[in-house]
């Protein structure tokens, strides 16, 4: 770590200047005990069985570290599956970093809470499915809804800040103000309603979770009621599927510019979901440092920035606000990475969003949910889409 940009603060904490990447996340295995509908883990994570050992990850903690990262999110697949994961946060918390577990709370008992707690973890994210038994259940396909209750109480009796996350499609969106009555029942300061976003597991079953818009404006009205009533008591986040506005967000707030995920086998990525684009070819932390990945490397520079832009892009005035929408759905609605993305509407092919969100409409008002059966998340199912027998 350059001495420059490095200091020793009084209680002997490495103190370094914020700077991009701001945001790590370690993705530290792809195993799971849930196979939810929606998983956002790549459909032939199967085949990516091979994960850095506790060495090789505190190595990529310092490294971010040394280049400014602040944030640092332990996700997966389930992080606790992990035997190392309090010595990794203990690790990552001598270096300064705010630390967020990113966990479905299965394998999160008394004893791992308190052994994270010793070793400095700041906040946790428990994920729940739906606020009724059966959904939750049949969408994680797991028994899992009784036990991540517990997990909760669990959290807060710890004295845990809590986000609880819930992922949002057709099924569940009736459900929203349920869904808050039971955050605010738990004591979550926080409630993340993650509207679905089409990418690995969700984006075979697109048709089977896409929402009509009356449903999303249903649950966004309730949103906002409950905002009002219940102030800064729980922050409610809810935002609006890209498919259903007219401009696409700033994917990753700008493809390196601000997050670096680094997946279970070491392999860097500008977005988590970055693995599927053609012809990128992904650096891996085990061969090259992440100081070169994110400053050399083709796969972070390829879409920073403004200059990989084709027409609409290249010439609109938002191209510096939302730098031409994401470049994995652009890819996957498309076929190629750097074409704009088409849930803009200034996009010559944004027929194919509005085909996607019809035909999930036409699905939801006459219940045709047997037309487009659930692909839960296994191994099973891994193997059998990635050899293209779907
Ligand atoms: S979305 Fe579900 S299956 Fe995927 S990693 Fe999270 S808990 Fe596991
Ligand atoms: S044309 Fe490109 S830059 Fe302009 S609004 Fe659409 S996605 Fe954004």
């Amino acid at each position: 770590m350059p001495l420059s940009n490095m200091q020793s603060n009084a209680a002997g904490w490495s103190e370094v200047s914020p700077g991009p990447p701001l945001w790590l996340l370690a993705e530290l295995t792809y195993r799971c005990p849930l196979h939810c509908a929606f998983c956002s883990n790549p459909v032939d994570y199967a085949r990516n069985t091979v994960e850095l050992d506790t060495a090789q990850w505190c190595d990529v903690f310092s490294q971010a570290r040394a280049l400014g990262a602040v944030q640092l999110g332990l996700s997966g697949g389930e992080p606790l599956l992990r035997k190392d994961l309090e010595a990794l946060v203990r690790h990552a918390h001598g270096l300064g970093f705010y630390t967020n577990l990113i966990t479905s709370g299965v394998g999160l008992t008394d004893a791992r809470l308190a052994g994270l707690r010793e070793a400095g973890l700041d906040h946790i994210q428990l994920s729940f499915q739906d606020s009724t038994r059966e959904l939750n259940d049949f969408l994680s396909s797991t028994r899992t809804f009784d036990l991540k209750q517990r997990v909760a109480r669990m959290i807060k009796a710890h004295g845990y800040p809590m986000v609880m996350n819930c992922v949002l499609h057709r099924h569940n969106l009736a459900h929203v103000g349920t869904i808050i009555e039971m955050a605010l029942q738990m004591d979550a300061e926080y409630l993340e309603l993650a509207n679905t976003q089409y990418y690995g597991w969700a984006w075979e079953n697109r048709l089977a979770l896409m929402p009509t818009q009356e449903q999303l404006r249903d649950a966004e009205a309730v949103v906002k009621q409950y905002r009002a009533r219940v102030g800064r008591q729980c922050q409610i986040l809810f935002v609006v599927p890209d498919y259903f506005e007219p401009r696409p967000k700033k994917c990753m707030n700008g493809w390196g510019t601000t997050f670096l995920g680094v997946a279970p086998d070491g392999t860097a990525l500008p977005c988590h979901a970055a693995r599927m684009l053609p012809g990128l070819v992904l650096p891996n932390v085990t061969t090259q440092s992440l100081r070169a990945i994110w400053t050399e490397s083709d796969a972070f520079r390829r879409f920073r920035g403004t200059h990989w832009m084709q027409e609409p892009c290249r010439s609109c005035d938002q191209r510096e606000e939302d730098y031409g929408g994401c470049r994995c759905q652009a890819f996957l609605l498309t076929g190629d990475p750097a074409a704009t993305d088409p849930v803009c509407d200034r996009s010559g092919e944004h027929e194919k969003v509005n085909e996607i969100v019809l035909q999930g409409r036409l699905a939801a008002v006459q219940a045709r949910d047997r037309a487009y059966p659930m692909v839960f998340r296994s191994d099973g199912n891994s193997l059998r889409l990635s050899s293209g027998q779907k």
